[in-house]
């Protein structure tokens, strides 16, 4: 049986490693700091799939094609929602105690879901509660794992992907063989100012990968929560928090976005996200107000218990007073591209979860969905890795475009980098909205920065960072139009079908 090396331990290095295991092959699993550390454990809202009768996998794909403003592939889409409960189910078995009322499982509405699809658990502790039985799932499977072991690189001979390179636990350089690598590091909130992602999330794999040659894509569409906590650290507040009737006012109190939207604070999420970003604007920054008096200090307190103590903690009481909200990066719909089975384009080497670009979001993502498609396509992964491995035989990796190589040559030349001044410019220049000459003028900033030696965690990830900014930034530039989480000021929206929501609940 194949030998494989998974790296990550979120929901779907866990999936992947738990999954391979139990198919037989030997697995080694690696994490850059604690095993449970990542964007899984922190998810509050819970997971998407069509679990209800009023609910099917058609109105899901509906839903979920009608978010990524038309640029979701639509046999991804089918994939995720035909697949979708089967995992949830999965989860349940692997000892996820999803929440349950009389009618069985509770399940909560979020922005731009036609039915009340969401499951939870402990309240606002899904990803807190799939983490946990997953890492006690991994630990009872013979998965060997490999705690503050960080991916530096990966290893490629004769065009495939032979293992990876490592930085142990004791600050060591090594080499790490393997038939098959998956590539499971999560997301790249750290690229900006303000961020609801956890430290690790600096786009480790993304950049390992293109370095490598894979292909990646989709950079530009990175999607904004509207409502994280304007306090330090931009904690989130869920979008099930709107589903339950919370509502969004300006400083004057105007709601906002029953003018901006047929479905005010649960429309699609980049579109409430603009719309606070402008209203801030309007108010010379101040925040949006996030109103959720109506739900009262006992539904706040039992349906969101871990929110109702981050808010408190902040020294806000929600039950009686609005809360000041500021968008946040969250989520990268593009990363490594893979096929249906999380084959990226490199042989021998895999990527699922928030680094893959499976197309499932096209432009915008679907609330809730992702946990769901690391899930569906770890499953996938899985069974894929039964496969014996390519034999590497030379293949043609993509030349990397001039602009790069130029910024390359500069780098060596040029100014260290800072990590603070890097995220600054990416949320001024990257950010919600985006014009050519801000991402022109971004662009030969961080063509002027050097990348820093590699030495320890924090140099490799300053150099993953300035990797990604750099692509994200011509991937901006290059997209000359305005649709989903991408909003070119200077580039006319793209026209888009109508979304299917006149029934929505
Ligand atoms: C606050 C918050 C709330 C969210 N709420 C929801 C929600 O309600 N529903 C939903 O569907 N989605 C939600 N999301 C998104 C969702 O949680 C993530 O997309 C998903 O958990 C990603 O899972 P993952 O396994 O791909 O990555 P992660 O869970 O981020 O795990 C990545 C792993 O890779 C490791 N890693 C990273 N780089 C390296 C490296 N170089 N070497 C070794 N290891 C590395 C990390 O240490 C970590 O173990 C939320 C995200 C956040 C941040």
């Amino acid at each position: 049986m194949p030998s494989v090396l998974v790296v990550g331990g979120g929901i779907a290095g866990l999936w992947t490693a738990v999954r391979a295991a139990e198919a037989g092959c030997t697995v080694e699993l690696v994490t850059k700091t604690e095993l449970a550390e990542g964007s899984t454990r922190y998810a509050q809202g819970g997971i998407a799939a069509a679990l209800f009768p009023d609910d099917s996998a058609e109105r899901h794909y509906a839903d979920t094609i009608a978010a990524g403003a038309g640029l979701a592939d639509p046999a991804v889409v089918r994939v995720l929602c035909e697949e979708g409960p089967a995992r949830v189910r999965d989860l349940i078995r692997f000892g996820v105690g999803f929440d349950r009322d009389e009618s069985g499982l509770e399940r909560g509405l979020e922005a731009a879901h036609s039915r009340a699809r969401i499951v939870h658990a402990g309240g606002d502790a899904t990803g807190a509660a799939i983490e946990a039985a997953l890492v006690a799932t991994v630990r009872r499977r013979t998965v060997a794992v490999h705690e503050r072991t960080m991916l530096l690189d990966l290893l490629v001979e004769g065009g495939g992907v032979v293992g990876a390179v490592l930085l142990d636990a004791d600050g060591a350089v090594v080499e790490r063989r393997a038939d098959h690598v998956v590539l499971a590091t999560g997301g790249a909130g750290q690229l900006y100012l303000h961020t609801t992602n956890p430290a690790v999330a600096t786009g480790d794999g993304v950049a390992a990968a293109a370095r490598a040659g894979a292909a990646v894509a989709d950079l530009e569409f990175v999607q904004f929560h509207p409502t994280a906590l304007a306090v330090p650290g931009t904690p989130l507040i869920s979008e099930a928090v709107r589903g339950e009737g919370a509502v969004l006012r300006d400083a004057s109190g105007r709601r906002f976005l029953a003018e901006a939207h047929p479905l005010a604070e649960l429309a699609p999420r980049d579109v409430v996200a603009r719309a606070v970003w402008r209203t801030m604007a309007e108010q010379g920054g101040a925040p949006a107000l996030l109103h959720a008096t109506a739900l009262g200090g006992d539904v706040l307190a039992r349906r969101f218990p871990g929110l109702d103590r981050i808010v408190r903690d902040a020294g806000f009481d929600w039950s009686r007073e609005p809360i000041p909200v500021t968008p946040a990066a969250h989520y990268a719909m593009g990363g490594i591209v893979v096929d249906l089975d999380a084959r990226t384009t490199l042989p021998n080497l895999f990527a699922v979860g928030e680094c893959a670009r499976t197309g499932v979001h096209g432009a915008n993502r679907l609330a809730s969905n992702s946990l769901l498609e690391a899930a569906v396509f770890a499953e996938r992964a899985a069974r894929a890795l039964l496969a014996a491995p390519t034999v590497p035989t030379p293949v043609p990796t993509s030349p990397e475009s001039p602009d790069v190589d130029r910024s390359r040559a500069r780098r060596e030349a040029g100014r260290a980098m800072d990590r603070g001044a890097l995220r600054t410019l990416m949320w001024d220049a990257a950010g919600l909205e985006r014009s050519a000459a801000g991402l022109e003028a971004a662009a030969s900033v961080l063509a002027g920065w050097r990348a820093p030696e590699v030495g320890d965690r924090a140099s490799a990830e300053d150099r993953n960072l300035l990797e990604l900014a750099r692509r994200t930034v011509a991937a901006a530039l290059a997209r000359r139009e305005s649709v989903g989480a991408h909003c070119r000021t200077d580039e006319p929206a793209t026209q888009i079908p109508p979304a299917p929501y006149e029934e929505a609940a």
